[in-house]
């Protein structure tokens, strides 16, 4: 097995070294090769995603990712800056779902905007298609109008699409994933108002046909955002589209109030995976070694249970991780009144020691 490291710009650096110290420490039998990407490729390369860079991942099982991005790099050409790595390496691979899970970690309940009670226990997951829907679709462009309300004026548009094995795959994806938690699905649709949605939904109900074992409802996106914040905890798996799994994914990740702390998979047909934290750079505290890695580190689990069949192995990463959190150390963006403040590295010390079994210190 082998994993093409990526760690990228910014904070992607101190943190993906602290997810390798912690697959180092398991001992399992993989290769680990390292590649520039994002802004650092731009500057030794000329390019984000440098063929070399794009080679590795393909040949590897599992890409383990960072972050990309600065805003130095804001005046670039388009396909030149950091940002679009990520877009060619979900294109090359065909990565076309995306899971993001939004756990609240007991000992974090206190960082989410919403009351305790409401977010104590969160474990959703939702389930975004990755390549179709409206940031894919064709046509797209700008134009003059010929119809609508004012025909002669100047007008953008965007194609929203979805193929019949499109919607089938992402929903056995989200009907699998549900069989091994509580077996409910969501499936999030505007079925109401676009025939693409109405498409979604009829197939999507199709193919729970073949999972009788699954609870399957539907729910309009406009309700789905509201009962997320109303009653999260009604939710297991929530199946969308790319554009309303976008927009969902970051609400729900919110809920638990630290950005630092949700990993993320995106997975294609062969369960090949790129795995990364849902966070970006960070380039305010980038090289100030206070990043949380913690994100990264179960992005790392994640990827051992999804492309590297090592599900006990992905056990015991998270189960550090909540033994850490017990002992109560925190970086920054979790930090509260009596809890101890460490940096990134330190952090990775203490899941690294948790996994050993050695006793944390703080
Ligand atoms: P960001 O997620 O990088 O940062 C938002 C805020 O959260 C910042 O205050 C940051 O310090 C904090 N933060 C983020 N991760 C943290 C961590 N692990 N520990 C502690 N604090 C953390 O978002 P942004 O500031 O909007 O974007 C910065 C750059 O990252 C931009 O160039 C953007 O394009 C890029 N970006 C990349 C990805 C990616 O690589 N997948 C995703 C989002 C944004």
């Amino acid at each position: 097995m082998k994993i093409a490291v990526l760690p990228g710009d910014g904070i992607g650096t101190e943190i993906v070294a602290e997810a390798v110290r912690v697959l180092e420490v398991l001992d399992l039998k993989f290769e680990m090769e390292s590649a520039l990407v994002g802004g650092a490729a731009y500057e030794a390369h000329g390019h984000p995603l440098p063929e070399s860079t794009l080679k590795l991942a393909k040949e590897s099982d599992a890409v383990l990712f960072g972050a990309v991005g600065d805003w130095k790099y804001d005046k670039l050409d388009r396909p030149l800056r950091p940002e679009q790595a990520i877009l060619g390496l979900r294109k090359n691979l065909g990565l076309f779902a995306n899971f993001r899970p939004a756990i609240c970690y007991e000992q974090l309940v206190g960082a989410s905007s919403l009351k305790p009670e409401l977010i104590a226990g969160l474990d959703i997951l939702i389930i975004r298609e990755l390549t179709g829907d409206i940031y894919f679709g064709q046509p797209r462009g700008r134009r003059t109008a010929v119809d609508g309300h004012f025909p002669g004026a100047e007008e953008a548009f965007d194609t929203m699409r979805y193929s019949r094995p499109e919607v089938e795959r992402i929903a056995r994806v989200a009907f699998e994933a549900a069989r091994k938690r509580s077996k409910r699905v969501t499936s999030v649709d505007k079925a109401n108002v676009l025939e693409t949605f109405q498409f979604w939904k009829d197939i999507v109900t199709e193919v729970g046909k073949e999972y009788p074992d699954v609870e399957l409802d539907h729910m309009y996106v406009d309700n789905a955002a509201m009962q997320l914040v109303k009653a999260p905890k009604k939710f297991d798996v929530v199946v969308t589209g790319n554009m309303f799994g976008d927009i969902l994914s970051d609400e729900a990740a919110m809920l638990t109030g630290s950005i630092g702390m949700l990993p993320s998979a995106s997975l294609n047909a062969s369960n090949q995976g790129l795995y990364e934290p849902s966070h970006g750079s960070a380039p305010d505290i980038a090289g100030k070694g206070v990043a949380n890695p913690l994100a990264t580190i179960l992005s790392a689990a994640m990827m051992l249970r999804f492309s590297l069949n090592q599900p006990e192995a992905a056990d015991r990463i998270e189960s550090a991780v909540k033994h850490v959190l017990a002992s109560g150390l925190r970086t920054g963006d979790i930090w509260s009144e009596g809890t101890k403040r460490v940096g990134t590295r330190e952090m990775g010390d203490a899941v690294v020691a948790a996994i050993t079994k050695k006793t944390i210190t703080g």
